[in-house]
Formats: structure tokens, sequence, C-alpha cells
């Protein structure tokens, strides 16, 4: 649970309003719901707010009334009132009344307003609610309703208060952002939304317009050229807390349109990037943790692995740092092995890579099952295993190691005793742990192996979420083969600059290439990405040419890019911490429409607006478009 701290000096505390209530029934409060202590008892007070939860217990009758800033109890005299049946839940009210003491029986510890209570001496409904589509008092039964509904009645579903601390939340991140990067000279500066193709890798949405009908704008994936072009421009340090756009698959944790962090800078190396984000992150984290009581240590310095060794030991490049268990290798061990897949893997190039289960020796054959099915699901051919007892707990069958450890495993009898020995050795394994292996290509095993670290980091309770384990992956490859289109991609985006001293394998070998690129992670999540941009026009064309960008395409997309890069470009970087993926971190949310006050389905649709939507006759003409109905 987190609270949100109010750090202005509104609400008006302490005003005198006047407590009649003017034509249109509305009066302005005098203290917000959940201000008022024990040390307040008969004031007179005004509040406005929320009917949060009507209890109507026959004699008495209660309303815990509810605003930004928290509920306090209302009590009303049904002798007094005529019109109590009119108030329902979420009904928008103006109440005057005293502050009493609750009779100590009545207190309500969990409530910072539950010492006490308002004896109701007027109100009035400043707007009638409807039978509400959910119960959004109830956080137990909220947690049940169909989230399209939730998103169709967004809001609604924002007046509670776990969503109101939430987004308090989010405007605290950036504003602490802001005045980090503000203090340090910074320029936030905004960049256009309707505009031309910026590749990060997704499909664009497109934008057609209506003078030049068959000419499209389109939204930009990230503010990526604008910001180069503002180092062009001398600008030095640039930010922006930007929208960025992308039409891709939906996933839980990917929205069409999310926002970023985007800065930049100029004459910097990719180690001052490194220290202004980690600062930023740093400081920002560590004060929210605080003010907003989250229940996270604060963060430390950020690891630093090269991508090699995260891919070597973690098997992806978004390792989650909170546990250990990295990866290990058998293959020099099994060479020669009497276990045909191990063998042949070995000969066809390649590698028999695993990671330790602790504690898995007690899984069932079902279970294990469940394991090799995981793995397959992510890729590799299956999977195979061996169970480590102590000798005292060894079950039937299996083979006593040199250490006296009892193994169990189906492909038992096609290992040597040598072999047993040396994957107890690598593997690290103890007594109770299960060995999990997987033969195939360096890729797929790690794919394969990291997700299965995971599961196993669940399952064993070591991805404790107290912990924000942030670090960096440094030194990514330029490109990588895609397979699908028959070229090299850029693996982070086209801008980024190649290590000056790899620079000589462009032509010959450009999967060798390293880039100045680099990754935040936290917790197993890719938190921001960054580089060291390409500034001199000849090696950006190079680099285009690689990507498959022909000559005319490159003109034609990019023009601007290659002319700004011919007239005196300073060296320059930057990066893109994602702001909806920070508060999802901060609030243990994995659903990134949960921290977004107004998102998108998984489908892209928005319940709510009805988008997207039809357009009328006239516009369809008007933009000179016609589709082909599938
Ligand atoms: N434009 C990049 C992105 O959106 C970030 C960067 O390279 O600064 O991921």
């Amino acid at each position: 649970m987190i609270h949100a701290p109010e750090r202005v000096e509104w609400p008006p505390t302490g005003k005198t309003g006047c407590i009649l209530f003017a034509p249109m029934g509305f009066v302005q409060r005098s203290v917000m719901c959940g201000e008022s202590r024990l040390t307040d008892v008969g004031s007179q007070i005004v509040l406005n707010g929320w009917a949060h939860k009507v209890r109507d217990l026959g004699g008495l009758f209660f309303i815990d009334m509810r605003d930004r800033s928290g509920l306090i109890q209302l009590i009303f005299d049904p002798n007094r009132f005529s019109n109590l049946s009119e108030l329902k839940s979420e009904s928008c009210l103006a109440v005057s009344g005293e502050i009493r003491e609750r009779a100590d029986s009545a207190k309500n510890p969990k409530m910072p307003t539950g010492d006490i209570e308002v004896v109701v001496s007027a109100f009035t409904i400043l707007s009638h609610a409807k039978p509400l589509p959910f119960p959004l008092s109830d956080e137990d039964q909220m947690q049940n309703v169909n989230e399209e509904l939730r998103v169709k009645y967004r809001y609604l579903d924002l007046r509670r208060p776990a969503m109101y601390r939430m987004l308090a939340l989010r405007a605290a991140a950036i504003r602490k952002i802001r005045a980090y990067l503000d203090d340090r000279a910074f320029i936030e500066t905004e960049t256009p939304v309707i505009t031309k193709s910026t590749p990060e890798g997704a499909r664009d949405y497109l934008v057609p317009y209506r003078l030049q009908p068959g000419k499209f704008y389109a939204l930009p994936q990230s503010p990526q050229q604008y910001k180069q072009l503002l180092m062009v421009a001398g600008l030095e340090r640039y930010y922006q807390i930007a929208k960025c756009f992308r039409d891709e698959s939906q996933r839980a944790d990917r929205l069409p349109e999310f926002t970023q962090l985007d800065l930049e800078m100029s004459f910097v190396t990719q180690e001052d990037i490194l220290q202004l984000t980690e600062g930023l992150l740093r400081t920002t984290i560590n004060e929210l943790i605080v003010e907003f009581g989250l229940e996270k240590e604060p963060i430390e310095p950020f690891e630093r692995l090269s991508y090699d060794e995260s891919m070597l030991l973690y098997g992806n490049d978004k390792p989650d740092l909170r546990f250990g268990l990295q990866l290990f290798e058998i293959t020099d061990a099994v060479r020669d092995s009497g276990f045909g897949v191990f063998k042949n893997t070995v000969a066809s190039g390649g590698v028999i890579r695993g990671v330790r289960y602790p504690g898995g020796a007690q899984l069932s054959r079902k279970e294990v099952s469940v394991l090799e099915d995981f793995c397959k699901e992510f890729g590799a051919k299956g999977m195979v295993s061996i169970a480590v007892d102590s000798g005292a707990d060894s079950a039937e069958g299996g083979i006593v190691s040199e250490k006296g450890l009892h193994v169990r495993s189906s492909i038992l009898k096609f290992l040597s005793p040598g072999e047993v020995e040396e994957i107890l050795k690598v593997s690290g394994a103890e007594a109770g742990d299960l060995i999990c292996l997987v033969a195939d290509t360096y890729g797929t095993a790690n794919n394969a192996l990291g997700r299965l670290r995971n599961l196993i980091g669940d399952r064993c309770g070591l991805r404790d979420p107290k912990k924000l384990k942030y670090c960096w992956v440094l030194d990514f490859p330029l490109v990588e083969w895609s397979e699908e289109e028959n070229r090299w991609d850029a693996t982070h985006h086209p801008f980024t600059a190649p290590k000056e001293e790899d620079l000589v394998y462009i032509d010959s070998d450009p999967g060798r290439m390293r880039a100045d690129c680099y990754d935040v992670v936290c917790n197993g999540t890719e938190c921001a990405s960054g580089s060291i941009r390409i500034h001199r026009a000849d090696i950006q064309s190079k680099v285009f040419s690689l990507l498959g960008i022909d000559d005319k395409t490159q003109r034609d997309r990019f023009g601007h890019m290659l002319d700004a890069f011919s007239f005196g470009a300073p060296p320059h970087g930057g990066i893109a911490p994602g702001i909806d993926r920070l508060v999802m971190l901060l609030t243990d949310t994995e659903n990134v429409r949960e921290v977004v006050a107004f998102p998108k389905m998984g489908n892209g649709y928005d319940p709510m607006m009805d988008a997207p939507s039809e357009i009328d006759e006239a516009q369809w003409k008007e933009l000179g478009l016609n589709v082909t109905k599938k």
C-alpha cells in the first residue's frame, strides 16, 4: 500500500468557509476529507466530495465521504433529514457539520481519520449518481471486475484511492525528473507529433493529410531524429517527457502509445550518459520510496555487465540480478558423450547449457515434464534433468558421486562417471537440486534457460519484490541478422554508432561490430535504452546501406539527417527511460494499463471513447481514401 503525500498549500486547510449553501447547492470546502484529527473535535467544517460507502442502519445513517485526500465518516440523524434515501454511492456532496470524537468501540485505527466523525448539520447533493457498473468502494471485489468494463468507465475507476495514489506517484516521478534535469542545464523541448516515420522497429501509426490526398504523416515511434537534430542545433542538453507511438502486437507490458523520458547530450562519452542517467534514476526512485512509503529497499549503484556476459550468465539481455543461479555450460565435458543428443549437438556446433533448480530434486516426474514443456515452448527441442540427493534420502537406482551425492536421471546410463562428476562440478549442484540441461544452438538454449531461470526464481521465492536490482547492460552488437527479412537489422536503431575500433568490420563481418549502446535493466525488465549516435554523414549512410536501405531511400526518408550531419554535427548520445515502466516497477504492477490514466485495451481498443471508430463518408472523400475491406 502506498500513501500519497500532499506537498503544496492546497487543500485550503482551516479556511473558515461560509456554511450557508449557495443557490446551486454548492458551498466551498473548509477542509479536505482526510485532514481532520482528534485535535479538531468541536470544529465546524464544510466538506466537498463523494459518498464512498453508504450504510443505512435504520436508526443511524453513515457515509464514508471521500475526496482525493482520503475518507472521513459522516453521521446523519434520520429524524432530522427526510431525504437520506437519495444519498446513493458516488453521489457528489457538499456537507457541513461538527467534528466529534467517536466512541472508543467505534474507532477505526486503519483510517487516519478513524478517531473522529462528522455530525452532519446540512448537506446538499451536488450531483446524483446512477447505480454503478462496479462496486468501487470495495477493493476486494474490484479485483474481479472485468478490465474492459473498468476502462470503459475509467472516470469512475480512477476515483478509487489506489488509482489516485498511482497517478500522484507518476506525477511526482515526472516532477522529480524535471527538477533533476533542469538543475543540470537541460532544456525541455517539445518536438512534433505529426511528422515523418522514425524507425524503432515497430510499425508506424499513419495520419492521412487532407490537403494532399495520398500523403501521410507518421506519429513518432520516438523523438529520436528530432533530438539528434536539436544537438546539431547546438542545444547540447535536451529532454522531453515524450509520447511515443508504436503499432505492434499488444502485450501485457506494451501500449500503442506510451511515455518516455527522452534525453540527449552533446560532447559526451558513454560514461557521461551512464553517470547522469544513474544519478537521475537513483535520486528520483530513492526519493519516491521515502515520500510514498513504498515497500522497497533504496537502490544501490547499478551493476554493469556486457551484453555477452549477460547472455552467457543469464541467457538474455534483461537479467534479474536479485538472485544468482547463473547458467553454466558443459559442452566440452560431453563432446564425446555416449548420450547421442549431447554428442550430436556439439558436433553440429551447438552447446549444452544448464541451470540449477534448488530443491527441484523433489519434483515428481509430471512436474519435471512441465519444465520440459516450458523449455519447448521457448524453442528448445527438449530439456533433460538430473536429480541430486544426499546419500541419506536417495531413492532406488542412480549412482553415488565422489562426494557422496546420489544422482538420478534417465540419461545416466549413457554418461560416463567422469561426465557425471564434471556436470556436478560445473553446475555447483548440491543435495536437493535438479540440474536442468538443454542441448541446442547457443541462442535457443539461452532463450529457454534464461526463462527457466526466472521461473525457478519465482518458484523458489528468489525474486524479492522489496528489491530493485538495477544494472547496465553494455556493448550490444550493432546489428543482428534477421532470418525473416534476410538482412541485417539494427539491434537498437539505425542511428546508433558502431564502436570506433569495430568500424573495420563493417564490410567484412558486420555481425562482429559492437555499439556504444546501453540498456538499463531492473529485476529482469528493460527500463531504458540508449546509445552514442553516428554524427558523420558518411558513416550514417554506410550503416543505412548495411541495413538494406538503398541510396534513393536514404535520401527520401533520412535526407534531412544526412544533410544535418554535414553541417558540423557534434558528437552526441542519449537515452530514453520509460515512465510507464518506472511506475510499474515501483507499484509492483504487471499490467501497464494500470499505471496509465486512460489506457487502450490489449487489442488497441479504447472502450470509453469507442476508438478507433468509423469515419463518415465526407471524411473519406476529403482525405481521398478508399478502403478494401478484408
Ligand atoms: N529512441 C530510443 C528509444 O526509443 C532511445 C534512445 O536511443 O535514446 O528506444
